[in-house]
């Protein structure tokens, strides 16, 4: 299964609820980039080399480490890939791979958020040291730009600074929405509504998983 959606529109959630309901692993590349840039191994070395200078990490690379990531036994039953592909020829590309291996996309499931409502809750999100995080709408602190727990004062993200969510989502557009057309023309869209609340989205997603 693929998850598509733009930056904020909870794919990161519903990976982790999807992932532990269905018993197979949410696979995010970012988050083996990370670790791997964290642990030093020479995956990580080369990774951080082009992060540093802002570039984006080579296809060849990526799809490297996904190829590898998937022959682990835990995805057998299958995987919720999160953040890749995101582009039309990491489509392309990861399709070949999974080929080699017998193995095939499924669902790729394009959780759909308007524009405004991605700003809306990304501009609100507000962080403290601590490790807590609120919202100014929808999880305020007590006292306003402080952290309930430990008093620190809260911070907004860079990611999370407007302009920068107006930079990612004109990226998302370009380049990720025409993988939803992509997917559509081999059938395996399922178009879910991200304004509704969290659990009725996974109700969805897990009657169109048995349905398959
Ligand atoms: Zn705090």
């Amino acid at each position: 299964m693929i998850l598509l959606g733009p930056p904020g529109a909870g794919k990161g959630t519903q990976a982790a609820i999807l992932s532990q309901t269905l018993k197979i692993p949410h696979i995010s590349t970012g988050d083996i980039f990370r670790a791997n840039i964290k642990s030093g191994t020479e995956l990580g070395v080369i990774a951080k080399r082009y992060i540093d200078e802002g570039k984006l990490v080579p296809d060849d690379i990526t799809i490297g480490i996904v190829e590898d990531r998937l022959k682990s036994d835990d995805c057998i039953n299958g995987f919720i890939m999160d953040g890749f592909p995101r582009t039309i020829p990491q489509a392309e590309m990861f399709d070949q791979m999974l080929d080699k291996h017998q193995k095939a996309v499924e669902l790729v499931v394009n959780i759909q958020v308007p524009d405004e409502a991605i700003i809306k809750r990304m501009s609100g999100r507000r962080m403290c040291a601590c490790g807590r995080t609120y919202h100014v709408e929808n999880n305020p602190p007590q006292k306003e730009g402080l952290c309930d727990t430990c008093g620190g004062t809260l911070y907004i993200r860079d990611d999370d600074r407007e302009e920068t969510v107006i930079e990612r989502l004109k990226t998302y557009h370009q380049q990720t929405s025409p993988l939803v057309a992509y997917y559509e023309a081999k059938k395996l869209v399922l178009n879910v509504d991200g304004m509704k609340p969290i659990d009725e989205t996974t109700k969805e997603i897990l009657t169109a998983i048995e349905k398959k």
